[in-house]
């Protein structure tokens, strides 16, 4: 199949609807990351999104409207609860993605099975107007081979996926750069499955009471069931070994310098710069500034592959505050959970 390169234009937003519509995949600009989209109410076409991720059957897709009154038109859920209005209000559109039970129209492949959906209204304008082009809503996980960075430039869309998709629609760089949060409503209490750009202060400023999954910053254990099943995975690797440390600024630099060495990099702070000696450096931005170091994460992991050689990857364990929770969540995952404590030691 030959991948169209489609363009931020009015027949090309077309062509990527009539596509859509037509039970096809697009690959489509958001806030977060690019969406590998299909028509949200066509199984075959959803079906194709696991064929062409190569990801799990078992991890279900987020489903993207363009108007809050889309959940109602395509009955896309059983009930809106109250609390879906609070958060529409304050973060919709936005990269926020709201859990509740699923409605009829919902086939099985895009829920996985579960009795729930995750429904989100992204506020990039080529992405609405996707949507409202291919008049349905869309299905779409990130446009990146299943366990591989998500992609954050069309770019990155077609390093993996030219020649498994339709085609991409180049909107140029994702804005925030890190999946939405996701939050469910379906469970008594709220509770953040997936953080991201809407941070867990936030939704407490408008919900009140909000839990956060076991699974956003720890390793679920052998046999315990994920809420959000795209938790349980390693996630986000580069093929080099990425290995974070818990440590102060200073014992960083001592230790990545001690290790230094050909096939080491340093995903670090601008500060570490020029005191980092004999690695190569990758900067996430600097270092009490979370949304750049959300916002150049996936595009650090690519890079570091790019590198060639490179073997072995030293980043700091990220605060937890803010955004930086949703930088936490994917840098673990990125390292397969592998931390070391200096802290400890
Ligand atoms: P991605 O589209 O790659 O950003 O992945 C979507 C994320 O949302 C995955 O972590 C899924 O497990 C999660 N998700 C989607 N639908 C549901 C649902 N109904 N219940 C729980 N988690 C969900
Ligand atoms: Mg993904």
């Amino acid at each position: 199949m030959i991948t169209q390169h489609l363009h931020n234009n009015e027949n090309d937003i077309n062509t990527a609807g009539r596509i859509l519509s037509g039970g096809g995949l697009v690959a489509i600009p958001t806030e977060t990351v690019y969406g590998l989209a299909a028509d949200a109410l066509n199984g075959a076409a959803v079906a194709d999104i696991f064929a062409a991720k190569g990801r799990p059957m078992d991890n279900p897709l987020i489903v993207h409207i363009a108007a809050f009154e889309d959940i109602n038109r395509f009955s896309l859920v059983r009930e809106i609860p109250d609390a879906a209005y609070t958060l529409a209000k304050a973060f919709w559109p936005g990269p926020l993605t709201i859990i509740m039970k699923k409605g009829k129209a919902i086939p099985d492949e895009v829920s996985a099975g579960l009795d729930t959906v995750a429904i989100r209204f992204p506020s990039h304008p080529v992405a609405q107007a996707v949507i409202r082009a291919a008049e349905t809503p869309l299905a779409a996980p990130s446009a990146n081979l299943s366990g591989s960075p998500s992609p954050t430039t069309a770019e990155h869309v077609m390093n993996d996926m030219d020649g498994r998709i339709d085609a991409v629609l180049d909107g140029g760089e994702c804005a925030v750069g890190l999946e939405s949060t996701v939050i469910t409503l379906a469970a008594d209490v709220p509770r953040v499955l997936r953080p991201g750009g809407v941070t867990v202060e936030q939704l407490r400023e408008v919900l009140g009471e909000v839990e956060v999954d076991d699974a956003v910053l720890h390793q679920l254990a052998q046999g315990q069931t994920a809420a959000s099943p795209g938790m349980k995975y390693k996630h986000y690797a580069p093929k080099a070994n990425v290995i974070l440390l818990k440590c102060s600024d200073d014992a960083y630099i001592d230790y990545v310098n001690k290790n230094a060495g050909t096939g080491v990099a340093a995903l670090c702070c601008d500060e570490d710069i020029p005191l980092l000696r004999g690695v190569k450096t990758i900067s996430l931005g600097r270092r009490l500034d979370y949304e750049t170091q959300a916002h150049r994460l996936f595009d650090s992991l690519r890079r570091v592959d790019g590198y060639g050689g490179v073997l072995t990857v030293f980043s700091r364990l990220p605060s937890t505050d803010g955004v930086g929770l949703a930088v936490y969540n994917r840098l673990i995952r990125a390292a397969g959970f592998e931390v070391i404590d200096l802290d400890e030691s």
